[in-house]
């Protein structure tokens, strides 16, 4: 494996995974640290996602530790810790404490940090992150209600958190090339620091940081600065070109989409499937609340149904529908009573030999996923910007697609079962 990587949160560890994926290399996405008879083998990278951004700083240590064990375990080559784009951390952590712990683990005496993500509006120069042009501490992150950002100059806010020093190379040094970013590195270490915030305006930049960085034990930052990764393992040792090939081997069998989200991109995706005439089932959450439907409702609904066509369960609703159940049942009430009933239809679907589902909606995705005992997924071709096909490793054999709700264009329920072979 050469690629070993510690995502602090779910989507962020998707969004890495995607990004390997789609630079050639063999991608696998774990939930949690890999169990131990989780087979790694066929894997280039492997994505542990945990759920350590805003832990206390200890914790997110001991779990980020335990990833990397196992990562070692399975012969990663380098490690990479990625944190979201905007740097979202406090004083106390975690992005500073969990780099040391790194570093350590892996002997090493020198590593980078670089959330710089310009396809995304997140760019660094001279060391300050902006956000859509915005300096980071004038843009909304500002006031986020857990990490509230408010310093733009990283090289300052990793300082508060590491005892190591903290340099920076420059704008100048990376627009010229690999070669000035590894004389660059050199020189920082020199000067005695440990970490480095690396600037970067573009895509060519990150490209050439991930040729100089490539030899490191450790890289740290978001999913973009890894995007120059797999070319330079390519160059290094001949891995696989990527394929261009959009299919993707799927598990025979039926295929359903379970739609929990109320976004307005899943709206109009609902609208555009039952307009198409897609067989499909509306979960009321009033009725679903006084007993009037239940999952098995639902379960005696899809096996009247032609085996041969994707079935739809929705609960997806305008925010009018949403805000009226809501002040009958409670928001919370009601959005677990629609998370547990799709849970429950999801546990029951393999038996029903549903082999192929999609998933709209973020919270909704975590509840099919647990319900389904799934924990770890080979990522697959990109369907839409940033969601891609994946499957699943041990337990039941499912392609699955996990959909954050307002991604994907308003066919997405048609076209991606296109890609299956
Ligand atoms: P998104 O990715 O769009 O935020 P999520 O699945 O994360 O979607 O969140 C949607 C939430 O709304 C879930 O908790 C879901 O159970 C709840 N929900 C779904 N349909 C309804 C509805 N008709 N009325 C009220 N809440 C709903």
């Amino acid at each position: 494996m050469k690629l070993g990587c510690i995502a602090d949160d779910l989507t962020g560890a998707t969004d890495l995974a995607l990004m390997l994926a789609r630079e050639g290399l063999r991608t696998i996405q774990t939930i949690g640290v890999p169990r131990a008879d989780l087979d790694l083998s066929g894997a280039d990278a492997v994505v542990v996602a945990l759920k350590s951004r805003t832990i206390p700083a200890q914790e997110a240590i001991a779990q980020s530790l335990a990833a990397a064990e196992s990562l070692r375990k399975s012969e990663a080559q380098h490690l990479f810790f990625k944190y979201c784009s905007t740097f979202d951390s406090t004083d106390e952590g975690n992005i500073g404490p969990v780099t040391d712990a790194l570093l350590a683990f892996t002997d090493s005496d020198f590593t980078l940090a670089c959330p710089a993500f310009p396809a995304n509006g997140r760019t660094v120069y001279k060391g300050h992150l902006f956000v859509n042009g915005e300096p980071l501490h004038e843009s909304s992150m500002k006031d986020h209600p857990l990490t509230p950002m408010r310093d733009s100059n990283l090289v300052r806010v990793l300082q508060r958190q590491t005892k190591l020093s903290v340099g920076l190379v420059a704008y100048e040094d990376v627009e010229a090339g690999p070669d000035s970013i590894r004389i660059a590195f050199a020189r920082e270490k020199a000067a005695g620091h440990r970490i480095v915030i690396v600037d970067a305006l573009s895509d060519s930049h990150l490209r050439a940081i991930g040729l100089a960085a490539a030899d490191l034990s450790l890289m740290t930052g978001g999913s973009g600065v890894a995007m120059g990764l797999p070319a330079a393992y390519r160059q290094g040792e001949g891995l696989t070109v990527p394929s261009s090939s959009t299919a993707f081997d799927a598990p025979a069998g039926r295929s359903i989409i379970l739609a929990g989200s109320c976004s307005s991109a899943t709206q109009e995706q609902v609208k555009v499937a039952l307009d198409a005439g897609i067989p499909a089932l509306r979960l009321d959450p009033l009725d679903l609340a006084s007993g009037a439907m239940t999952p098995q409702t639902a379960l005696d609904w899809l096996e009247s149904q032609p085996s041969q066509r994707p079935a739809l369960i929705y609960s997806t609703a305008n925010p009018n529908d949403v805000q009226a159940v809501q002040s009958r049942l409670g928001r919370m009430h009601a959005g677990e009573i629609v998370e547990n009933t799709l849970a429950e239809i999801a546990m029951a679907l393999p038996a029903l030999s549903f082999t192929r589902l999609i998933v709209a909606g973020g919270e909704t995705s975590g509840a099919v996923v647990n319900a389904l005992d799934v924990d770890a997924l080979a990522i697959g071709p990109e369907i839409d910007p940033g969601v891609p096909w994946t499957r699943s490793l041990a337990g039941n054999d499912l392609a699955l697609v996990l959909k954050s709700g307002n991604f994907g264009s308003p066919d997405f329920f048609l076209k991606a079962w296109n890609m299956l072979r």
